[in-house]
């Protein structure tokens, strides 16, 4: 059986999977991978309130076990008719595939499910195993997606022995950055306390709001640290700040703010949490402080089969990937607990946007750079160093 990753990729987006439904998408992956040659397990973890479908697929050969990780849902398309096309009817125009999660990932879930299923097809002889860990809860409630997939692979003594997520990362051209790490994101809540009164009589109340600016003015002028090789500074952003207060004339009681810290590896979220108390105990006794830290921050130190993916792309497209932390979160964040993990995929300028969009051969071009990246990685370290020598250029510097 031989997949064609543009058509599969356009078979995806025709799911209305909408985070965390994955509108179909696990059990057709499932039936393609099944077929495939590969044992397929779904998996639903949840509660009463939200059901996520996740899939664990491996083709068994012996060790290592080469994983290929992603996620079929996607952000919501937002007003309809700010949309050319219908964003869950693929539409090609001018070389380019329109459509939810064209770009934010189902090319890059189609791509190496394409590039795994294909070389099987050609009965590809290798050492070792090829997965495909994919949820449905990447853009929210992850508790039930990668993470509970990874808590059952454990439980059932499951390895990876390597990871390779499909988020998209290219900037500006397929090929141009991988990721290597991510930064750490933990947010923060805080509710000041003042003595509710009338604003005329100011001596007679205590104002929260004031407090509360001078609190996040603080933090905002905090500079945690200036970043490293690998990582830019730490950054801190307020997301809200409520009162709730309609009455003109009343000093509220409280008010409340939060604030995201995207952290680097300089950081841990307790040393962040201990800080931000003290500034604020700094200002006031009278505070309510806690924070959620969402992701932990992650490097993956360079090694072989970085090497790998840096020939595989320049095979490709001609281009040396630069190895890159910035960005948002994502899944590998999990999966670093683990194993090794790397992201590479498509281009993400659109990502999330009005008119998703990607070139529609840059899904052929992901899908032969997993392919030559499998190959490479169940071959002897020996002949692909001979391969690897061949690159110029120094691609280990970090984009910003
Ligand atoms: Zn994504």
């Amino acid at each position: 059986m031989k997949i064609d990753p543009v058509k599969l990729t356009k078979e995806l987006i025709s799911f209305e999977s909408i985070t965390p439904r994955d509108g179909g998408a696990i059990e057709y992956i499932a039936k393609i991978l099944t077929k495939g040659g590969f044992d397929c397990q779904v998996l639903e973890f949840g509660d009463n309130g939200t059901k996520v479908k996740n899939l664990y697929a491996k083709y068994v050969n012996g060790v290592p076990n080469l994983c290929f990780a992603g996620h079929v849902d996607v952000v919501s398309p937002g007003r309809l008719e700010d949309w050319i096309s219908n964003p869950f009817k693929p539409d090609i125009r001018d070389g380019m595939l329109y459509g939810r999660g064209a770009a934010d990932m189902k090319s890059g879930v189609a791509a190496f499910i394409a590039a795994m299923v294909n070389l099987v097809a050609e009965k590809f002889e290798f050492n070792g195993s090829m997965s495909a860990l994919i949820t449905s809860a990447e853009e929210s409630t992850e508790e039930y997606g990668t993470k509970a997939v990874l808590e059952w692979m454990e439980s059932k003594h499951k390895k990876i022995d390597y990871c390779v997520v499909a988020e998209p990362t290219s900037n500006k051209r397929l090929g141009d950055t991988i990721k290597i790490g991510r930064r750490g994101s933990a947010t923060f809540e805080l509710i000041c306390y003042g003595k509710q009164g009338h604003v005329a009589y100011p001596d007679l109340a205590d104002n929260p709001i004031d407090k509360m600016i001078t609190i996040l003015d603080k933090i905002k002028n905090t500079t945690f640290d200036n970043g490293n090789e690998h990582f830019q500074p730490s950054n801190c952003e307020v997301t809200t700040v409520d009162v709730g207060n309609s009455t003109d004339n009343l000093i509220p009681g409280s008010a409340s703010a939060r604030f995201n810290i995207r952290y680097n590896n300089i950081q841990t979220p307790d040393d962040l949490c201990e800080l931000i108390n003290e500034i604020c105990s700094s200002v006031t006794d009278d505070y309510k402080l806690s924070m959620k830290n969402s992701r932990d921050v992650f490097l993956s130190t360079p090694d072989r089969n970085i090497d790998i993916m840096i020939d595989a792309i320049h095979k490709e497209t001609n281009i040396d990937a630069v190895l890159s932390t910035s960005g948002g979160t994502s899944d590998a964040a999990f999966i670093k607990d683990v194993c090794p993990v790397i992201e590479f995929g498509m281009v993400n300028k659109t990502a999330h946007q009005v008119n998703e969009s990607i070139l529609v051969n840059d899904i052929n071009k992901l899908t032969a750079i997993y392919k030559e990246f499998i190959e490479n990685y169940f071959t002897p370290a020996n002949k692909v160093l001979n391969q690897i020598n061949i690159i110029t250029g120094s691609p280990l510097q970090t984009l910003y």
